[in-house]
């Protein structure tokens, strides 16, 4: 329990990865706020947490592209459980596809989920942290934001960006108390894939031997990151699967 008295809002909680890590903070005693667009599983997973566990949940529908319901959520976890200690800035979306078939929407909806809605949490949860002098944030970047690959262009692209802000919001905070994790993933069995609409890229995946990652992998990862002493800042975590070809 070594998050007992700690608040963690975790972001994209409401299947795959964040939720893995809301069950793990959760359980090392965190008060766990679950914010993502769909309010029944984040309702399922809060129930999960109580019976689990006895630390506080509360489930905050919120689409981060939205600063001000980022900022609403944040100021209501400040306000019912004092503060918010941990940010996990895990939501985002993976919309594989060749550049020629020119989807554009879907580059667009990777740049505001992925980019911006770290910037909107960052933003949201900053003022708290300064006056408290202390705070983590992790932002979920990939493996992707640290290699491209063809039909990876605009994704990498998201990723790689999350990536050089956690490197230079770590710079900023250097001296703030607040710590910073950026962590990168490589395939972890989730919904993500299920999104992505270019039949080419679906295809690419079908032949790809590889046994993925399981989002606990990942929220253990996450959970180590949060639960060193105050002392230690684990900047930067690559979790790739063993036996990748
Ligand atoms: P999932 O698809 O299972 O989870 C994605 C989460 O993001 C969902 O909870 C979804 O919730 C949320 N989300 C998407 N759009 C929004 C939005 N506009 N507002 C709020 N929440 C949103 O995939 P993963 O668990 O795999 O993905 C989690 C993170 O891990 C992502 O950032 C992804 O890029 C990263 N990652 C994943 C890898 C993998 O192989 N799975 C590898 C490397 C990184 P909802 O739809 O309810 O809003």
């Amino acid at each position: 329990m070594q998050l007992k008295g700690k608040t963690a809002v975790i972001t994209g909680a409401s299947s795959g990865i964040g939720e893995a890590t809301a069950l793990h903070l959760a359980r090392e005693g965190a008060a766990v706020v679950l914010a993502a667009r769909r309010e029944d599983r984040l309702a399922a997973l809060a129930e999960k947490v109580r019976a689990e566990t006895d630390v506080r949940v509360m489930a905050v529908p919120t689409d981060v592209t939205n600063r001000e319901e980022v900022e609403s959520m944040i100021r209501r976890a400040e306000e019912e459980l004092g503060s918010v200690d941990i940010l996990v800035n895990n939501a985002g979306v993976m919309l594989l596809s060749f550049l020629d078939k020119g989807k554009v929407e879907e580059w667009e909806r990777m740049v505001d989920v992925n980019i911006k809605g770290v910037l909107f949490g960052v933003h949201s949860v900053l003022p708290g942290m300064l006056k408290r002098g202390g705070g983590h944030i992790v932002n979920v970047s990939s493996v992707a934001g640290h290699e491209v690959f063809p039909s990876s262009s605009v994704y990498s692209a998201t990723k790689y960006a999350v990536r050089a802000f956690s490197m230079g919001l770590e710079k900023e905070l250097s001296r703030s108390g607040i710590r910073v994790t950026n962590i990168s993933p490589g395939a972890v069995a989730t919904e993500l894939t299920q999104h992505i609409t270019d039949p080419d890229v679906t295809d690419m995946f079908a032949k790809q031997k590889l046994t993925p990652l399981e989002s606990e992998d990942i929220a253990r990862s996450i959970t180590y990151a949060v639960t060193q002493p105050e002392n230690v800042n684990v900047n930067e975590v690559i979790v790739r699967p063993t036996n990748r070809k």
